[in-house]
């Protein structure tokens, strides 16, 4: 083993009480991810299905012959799955070919909602995993720290008890494990508040999920 090989890359993900507000206020629809994504297009050749919506003018422009129908949700609802190798179908000559277009899904997608909750992105992703680790946070306060390790917990308990939830309830990828993660961590910032049976703890969650959707 060479010494390279145990370099570790570290990125600037910014300060976490910062990107915790601006996640939230996106999951509620309320603004987008400045991501500093840099040279990684991870997202885009990672094995994912993009969802397209009524909104989004990709729609016009993507041939109807990479688009399929989503399951549970009506035209003009479609998505692109992706090609054998793994990338979108508008990635072309290692960038976004309808760049200025791009869906919302990919808007909104930001692989540091993995670093967030000390997760990885899946094991078909192995960029995007890499990019996870390589995120470092900083703290402008303990309430940012404390926030940090509160979604960690929550990611690990829903994985933990996932057969023990309501049956459908925990989403069965990774991606939406973190983000729910995030949405219900404030059960998990104190735990000394928190109801001493797992069934209490799993009612606690769903409740905390159902305000953060509320508002
Ligand atoms: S539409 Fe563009 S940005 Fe979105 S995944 Fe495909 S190539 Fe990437």
């Amino acid at each position: 083993m060479n010494s390279s090989s145990l370099v570790v890359e570290r990125i600037e993900a910014g300060a976490f009480g910062h990107w915790l507000a601006q996640a939230q206020a996106a999951l509620r629809g309320r603004g987008g991810m400045d991501v500093p994504c840099g040279e990684c297009v991870g997202c885009c050749t990672s094995n994912y299905s993009i969802l397209l919506r009524p909104v989004d003018a990709a729609l016009d422009i993507v041939p109807a012959s990479v688009l399929s129908s989503v399951p549970g949700m009506h035209y003009p609802h479609a998505k692109m799955n992706p090609r054998s190798d793994g990338s979108c179908p508008m990635f072309s000559s290692g960038r976004c070919a309808i760049y200025a277009q791009r869906p919302q899904t990919c808007l909104d997608y930001d692989c540091r909602v993995f670093a967030a909750a000390g997760m990885q992105a899946g094991d078909d992703k192995p960029v995007i995993n890499r990019r996870i680790r390589a995120w470092v946070f900083n703290y402008e306060n303990a309430a940012a720290q404390r926030a940090h390790q509160a979604i960690q917990s929550a990611a690990r308990f829903i994985r933990q008890h996932a057969d023990a939830f309501p049956h459908g309830w925990v989403p069965r990828t990774p991606a939406g494990i973190a983000v729910l993660a995030l949405k219900v961590h404030e059960v998990f910032l104190e735990q000394s508040r928190m109801p001493d049976c797992i069934a209490d703890q799993i009612t606690a969650i769903v409740q905390a999920s159902q305000r953060f959707d509320a508002v």
